[in-house]
Formats: C-alpha cells, sequence, structure tokens
C-alpha cells in the first residue's frame, strides 16, 4: 500500500464524527448560529451535518456548536 494511501486512511480513523440524532433535534439552531461552517439547517430549521467527518480545523467548531444545543442532540465521537 502506497505511503499516502496509508497516511489518509489513517487520517480517516482519527477523524472526529458529528452526528445529530433527529429523534431529538427540536429544531433551535444554535448549533448552525454558532458553527455554520460544520452544521446547516433544513428548510425547517432543524440541523443537517453538512460532512459527518469533522476536518482537523473546524474540530472546535463542532464541539462548540454540540455544546450550543439545547436538548443535546449533537454527538461527537472519535
Ligand atoms: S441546536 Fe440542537 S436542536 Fe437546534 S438545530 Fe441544532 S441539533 Fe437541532
Amino acid at each position: 500500500m502506497a505511503e499516502s494511501h496509508r497516511a489518509e486512511i489513517e487520517a480517516e480513523e482519527d477523524a472526529m464524527r458529528v452526528e445529530v440524532d433527529p429523534n431529538i433535534c427540536e429544531g433551535h439552531g444554535q448549533c448552525q448560529a454558532v458553527a455554520p461552517e460544520v452544521y446547516d439547517l433544513d428548510d425547517d430549521g432543524y440541523c443537517l451535518i453538512r460532512n459527518p467527518e469533522v476536518a482537523p480545523d473546524l474540530e472546535r467548531h463542532a464541539e462548540e456548536g454540540a455544546l450550543a444545543c439545547p436538548v443535546q442532540a449533537i454527538t461527537v465521537t472519535r
């Protein structure tokens, strides 16, 4: 396996992931207000995750958006 490919796979495995539970999300929009780079809203104001695998430079935004959710609908994992 080429080194660059291996590095790419390892980077993906290490990536922070964000998930929103649609059964919990109440469409408060706080996630998107705090971190629009990571969180978007659908036409009804419910959270849409732009990319579940968070780029390293967006990790802080992802965490801040998750913390801003008043109903803890967002899960951040590694
Ligand atoms: S802040 Fe929470 S409840 Fe509001 S849209 Fe985002 S995930 Fe949904």
